[in-house]
């Protein structure tokens, strides 16, 4: 009977362990989905304007927004164009040629 008891307090364990770490990458994943509804509703910041440190700009490839302190970044001419990963970079990129060519 003993035995029984411990599998039961193991199970509990186990139960508090995972929604512990479930619980963690709910509040992973909260603050994407907010910035995903600032995306798509409220004024977004203007991007002509000098980034500060710590500063969101949006990436024109998929339209999340990104930190300004990510090393993906384009300048051009005053303004600079900040990606989320070096794919939406690379894009860009592309895009920028077929217009030019
Ligand atoms: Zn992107």
């Amino acid at each position: 009977m003993g035995s029984f008891l411990l599998e039961i307090l193991d199970f509990v364990i186990l139960a508090l362990f995972v929604m512990g770490v479930l619980r963690k990458i709910g509040s992973l994943f909260r603050p994407t989905r907010i910035n995903v509804r600032t995306s798509m509703g409220g004024p977004s910041p203007s991007p002509s304007s000098s980034p500060h440190r710590g500063e969101m700009a949006r990436d024109p490839i998929c339209g999340m927004f990104v930190s300004t302190e990510l090393p993906y970044q384009l300048n051009r001419g005053k303004d600079s164009v900040h990606f989320c990963s070096r794919e939406c970079l690379e894009k860009f990129q592309k895009d920028l040629e077929h217009v030019a060519s």
